[in-house]
């Protein structure tokens, strides 16, 4: 199982029954997985502060209760988060964030474990899959034991390695459900909030003192030359850069066990402390007091591995058998025939615009030969970014400002920005790339496509309906694949004195009934190819080009100044249209016409 597949089961075993989440790799597969367990509500919430909320809703009924999400997912979440620290809980609840080191899917690399130590929260970290199953379970106890959330932090290679593990005992909330009123301890208004915030700090030293039990901390005996603190996947590099080391493993990275982490240093020559991005324990274990090595040595960006502990800590030791294997870089494209390249083709033609992008597939709009994005900096900032700009630039701003965000984003927090766009009267144009879908992390569902978490059918929100009901008058919905009616839609919205939504609407072409449909692909009449690469610019990777001597051009029929040809691959071509539209010499045809 992989780690994401071994905390789902131990949310079922420890009695979760009510979950909550916001798809965002590497957390989305728990989510997915769990909603297959009998007696387990699941949802997707359209972000994570809405996931949580329902979360500790459910606590406070008596439930045991999950949240999960992604590292950038808990700034949506911190609201709640910082003020849960305060309420404690009913039923036990257990806040997971996925962090991701290396920005393999991601807009910055942060480390939650700062979120445990600025909220006050307990934390748990696991190593491995079998390890993240147990752990999660204990996660709960503490929960009800010591009436607080519990942050549980997984990385991104936690949470997709796999390992073996079996079924294990179920588990029950100590909390019974049903209605149990207490506002001294929910209601946090200000008068309650001081008193809760008394009980926090000695919350907090109570779980101090269980730091210190080898439970969660464990001292792993062996030569003690060289001595390492660590947690995480870190533990595992640790582990096999320095097999025959004494290791002190931090299953709760928060709060530190101080009296064990003493005692751990005085026993051994030199001490290391290796974690992945920030100097957490390092910094922590400095203010105790005690001496160490830490991002002195060990970088303090992107994942570690064996090699880098290895060679940071020993350099003239490590053996060539760590060395990490070069592989080709393969870059990133939107897939063939996806429906936002009509949308971004156009935007890419359009002089003197600005388009403020958001966090999608379609951030992939970026990147050449689109290059149809000028900022993406979090989930539903396009609208806002896109506003901002307008108030600065004033007339100088007029018709040049776009902004892009998919569905599912735009349910996220893009709506919130759109009413503040209209409340302001805002004149940006707001496109909506609704492909029905969270595509980017794998096709999950989301309140505008029509289907909840399990894939049967649910209410659907009208986004024209939407946009209108917060007081949008222009609002145009497009087939993104017809480039031509794309672009006059671009350019009425552009041309309007006033905010404007332009909805692109066609299903991205992965979901299962557009993937597995028969496909009418296109293909290329080589011949009459003049090499305009009109197409090309289109980058879609089912055209490929294919440069020519002037020699090779006279000898295929073509002008003696021409380039090159263009070549579609009929296998990978998804047969959108959007190409042959562009082509003006009857190069591209349906295959068979
Ligand atoms: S029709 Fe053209 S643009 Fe569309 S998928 Fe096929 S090759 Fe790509
Ligand atoms: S196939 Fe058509 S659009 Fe593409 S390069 Fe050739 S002539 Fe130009």
């Amino acid at each position: 199982m992989s780690g994401n597949e071994a905390i789902a089961m131990a949310a079922y075993e420890a009695g979760v029954t009510v979950a909550s989440g916001y798809p965002g790799t590497p957390s989305t597969e728990i989510m997915e997985n769990l909603s297959k367990y009998e007696g387990v509500y699941t949802e997707w919430a359209p972000n994570e502060k809405v996931g949580l909320e329902v979360a500790i809703g459910a606590s406070f009924a008596g439930a045991r209760a999950f949240a999960t999400m992604k590292h950038v997912g808990v700034n949506v979440a911190a609201d709640p988060l910082f003020t849960v620290s305060y309420t404690g809980v009913r039923g036990g609840l257990v806040v997971l964030t996925a962090d991701d080191p290396e920005m393999h899917s991601s807009q910055n690399e942060q480390d939650n474990r700062n979120y445990a130590y600025a909220a006050k929260l307990p934390m748990l970290e696991p190593s491995e899959p079998a390890e993240a199953k147990e752990l999660l379970k204990d996660a709960f106890e503490l929960s009800e034991k010591f009436d607080t959330p519990v942050l549980f932090r997984i990385t991104t290679r936690v949470a997709h390695v796999k390992g073996v593990l079996s079924k294990g005992d179920m588990r029950k909330s100590s909390a019974v459900c049903g209605i149990e009123k207490a506002p001294a301890k929910i209601v946090m208004l200000p008068g309650n909030a001081r008193n809760r915030r008394k009980i926090v700090e000695e919350r907090m030293a109570q779980l101090t003192e269980v730091a210190e039990s080898d439970t969660f901390n464990k001292v792993e005996p062996g030569d003690t030359k060289r001595g390492f603190i660590t947690g995480g996947v870190a533990y595992l590099y640790v582990k096999e850069a320095f097999p025959e080391a004494t290791v002190l493993k931090l299953g709760m990275s928060w709060p530190l066990p101080e009296k064990k982490i003493k005692a751990f240093a005085a026993s051994v020559d030199e001490l290391f402390v290796v974690e992945e991005l920030d100097p957490f324990l390092e910094h922590h274990i400095k203010a105790m007091g005690v001496e160490c090595h830490g991002k002195d040595l060990i970088p303090n960006q992107g994942e570690l591995n064996t090699s880098i502990v290895r060679t940071a800590i020993d350099p003239d030791s490590a053996p060539v058998l760590f060395a990490p294997a070069e592989l080709p870089m393969r870059p990133p494209n939107m897939c063939a025939g996806c429906p936002h390249r009509g949308v971004f083709y156009n935007l890419s033609k359009m002089k003197d615009i600005f388009v403020s992008g958001d966090i999608g597939c379609y951030t992939l709009g970026f990147l050449p030969p689109l290059s149809a994005m000028d900022s993406c900096v979090c989930m539903g900032a396009s609208v806002t970014i896109a506003h901002g700009m307008a108030k600065a630039l004033g007339d100088e701003g007029k018709g040049r400002l776009v902004s892009v965000i998919g569905d599912s984003t735009f349910v996220h927090t893009g709506i919130n920005g759109l009413i503040n766009s209209v409340y302001n009267d805002s004149r940006t144009v707001l496109v909506i790339l609704d492909n029905r879908i969270t595509a980017m992390t794998g096709q999950q569902n989301n309140p505008a496509s029509g289907c909840n978490i399990k894939g049967e059918a649910a209410n659907a929100i009208d986004l024209e309906a939407l946009c209108r009901a917060v007081g949008v008058k222009h609002v145009e919905t497009v087939n993104p694949h017809d480039i031509a009616e794309c672009k006059k839609a671009l350019q009425t919205a552009l041309a309007l004195d006033e905010m404007a939504v332009v909805i692109s609407r066609a299903p991205c072409v992965l979901l299962p009934e557009i993937k597995n449909a028969p496909h009418n692909p296109y293909s290329t009449k080589t011949e009459n190819c003049a090499g305009c690469m009109a197409c090309v610019k289109l980058g879609c990777p089912a055209i490929s080009w294919t440069n020519i001597t002037s020699q090779e051009a006279v000898a295929k029929g073509y002008k003696e100044k021409q380039k090159g040809f263009a070549v579609i691959n009929e296998v990978q071509c998804n047969g959108c249209g959007q190409c042959a539209a562009l082509c003006k010499f009857e190069a591209i045809n349906r295959k068979g016409e």
